[in-house]
């Protein structure tokens, strides 16, 4: 057993899940991470704590030191859109107008497989630069963009979950689903029956998953929210993603689309869509029964700060979430967000929980900012003790930081008195230079090809 496993010795990065989030982390200056195989043959956290505790323990395994860095868990983004990486810096009035003049003419290319397969391979290994080494994804409207995802997380090892946007009114033909090739279905049919292939094709292979993606609700039929609602009732175990209340333009279009339903969330409730592993982009404007049901039905949110603040759609309220009980973590929601970055994205989640002043002070911790982008994101997921934290069981999907990546950070960090001012530095000062290297787990065993 000891012949198969790695060690890696750092400062180490991980948090006690039954703390409060913001002062859950666990830090040792001098740590060992030991790595494995489980019965599965997935390789995962065998032993973590510090250095003179453990190495006795593992005589004979190889450690790879890196003096002065620290390993931290790879990091969960859970809300971004595969198609929009060349619509990122797209200058527009706010989401609606975004939506119309940068997003869909860009989205309309994905019917080409080439431009998925490019697009593909830029995209997953932008993540991986970034640290980022779970991500919950949209892919397009054309399934070609959902199988040259899949394929590319599969061959560099990412933890991926996307699928196919379902939106069959209110956009260009070009980014609508489509029908059949020889006209026996129509798109909203075609729509869902591509899905259900697509679950039984990828959802739990090797490190895949499943989420059935209606884009939101005005872009989506009665008919095919109807039908994804029945798909989430059969694959109990595929993800659900989509957006919610994230402008107040979009809010009164789906209320007047949508009139029977109490509420612009309520609406995915009334066709089935709210349920555990069911998760809502942006939240923002909630009242207290919307958040009831988000807790009530097990649904997560996933809090995309630096795209809210760039469309100026406003912010997520810490504290009334908190109050509800629902889970939420970090998203980057590239291409409305501003950066693939977790390190800009926690940035943003700061500035947001700044807005509620005082109010928010916990979500400010820096602590509860990296949590919320790892194992809070995990939790959200459904993924808890499987990514996004570094305990013993969890796949050893981590990063290595350099803390002297730029003079700047040198400079600050070397001076940081305790583990909060250490992590608020980097979390302020740093990007994708801070990575050294991301480490993603690995199966052993050979995962038969597609
Ligand atoms: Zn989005």
């Amino acid at each position: 057993m000891l012949a198969a496993m790695n060690a890696y010795r750092a400062a180490i990065l991980r948090f006690d899940p039954a703390r409060e989030p913001g002062r859950s982390a666990i830090y040792d200056e001098d740590g060992l991470l030991v790595v494995g195989p489980d019965a599965n043959g997935m390789q995962v956290v065998q032993a973590v704590g510090s250095y003179q505790e453990l190495r006795e323990r593992f005589l004979g395994v190889p450690i790879e030191h890196f003096p002065g860095r620290i390993i931290a868990p790879g990091f969960v983004d859970m809300h971004i859109h595969f198609p929009q990486t060349n619509v990122i810096a797209s200058p527009a009035d706010g989401l609606l107008p975004w939506l119309e003049n940068h997003t869909y003419p860009e989205e309309g290319r994905f019917s080409d497989p080439s431009h998925c397969a490019e697009s593909a391979a830029f995209f997953i290994a932008e993540l991986l630069r970034n640290g980022v080494t779970t991500a919950l994804a949209f892919a397009s409207s054309h399934p070609a963009s959902v199988t040259a995802l899949f394929a590319r997380a599969q061959q560099q090892r990412l933890r991926l979950i996307t699928g196919l946007c379902l939106m069959d009114r209110h956009a260009p033909a070009g980014v609508l689903n489509g029908a059949s090739m020889d006209g026996r279905f129509d798109a909203t049919e075609q729509s869902l029956i591509d899905s259900e292939a697509l679950i039984g094709q990828w959802h739990g292979r090797g490190r895949l998953g499943y989420a059935i993606t209606p884009r939101f609700a005005p872009s989506c039929s009665e008919a095919q929210l109807r039908g994804a609602g029945e798909l989430a009732a059969r694959y109990g175990d595929v993800w659900i993603q989509s957006h919610v209340a994230e402008n107040r333009d979009e809010i009164e279009w789906a209320r007047a689309l949508f009139p029977a339903s109490c509420s612009y969330l309520a609406t995915y409730g009334d066709f089935g869509l709210l349920r555990e592993r069911a998760i809502y982009a942006h939240c923002l404007h909630f009242d207290e029964q919307d958040r009831a049901l988000m807790h009530a039905s097990g649904a997560a949110a996933a809090v995309c700060p630096s795209s809210n603040l760039f469309l100026g759609s406003g912010f997520f309220d810490y504290t009334a979430a908190d109050r509800a009980g629902f889970h939420y973590g970090l998203a980057s929601d590239v291409g409305g967000g501003t950066s693939f970055s977790p390190f800009h994205t926690m940035l943003a989640a700061f500035y947001v929980g700044r807005e509620g002043r005082s109010k928010q002070a916990l979500s400010l911790a820096p602590q509860h900012l990296w949590w919320q982008h790892t194992t809070g994101a995990a939790q959200a997921l459904g993924l808890a003790g499987t990514v996004g934290n570094l305990l013993p069981g969890c796949e050893a999907d981590f990063i290595v930081l350099n803390p002297q990546a730029t003079p700047l950070l040198a400079r600050r960090t070397a001076c940081a008195d305790s583990l909060d001012e250490l992590l608020f530095a980097l979390i302020v000062l740093g990007d994708d230079r801070l990575v050294q290297r991301t480490v993603v787990s690995q199966a052993l065993l050979t995962i038969p090809a597609n």
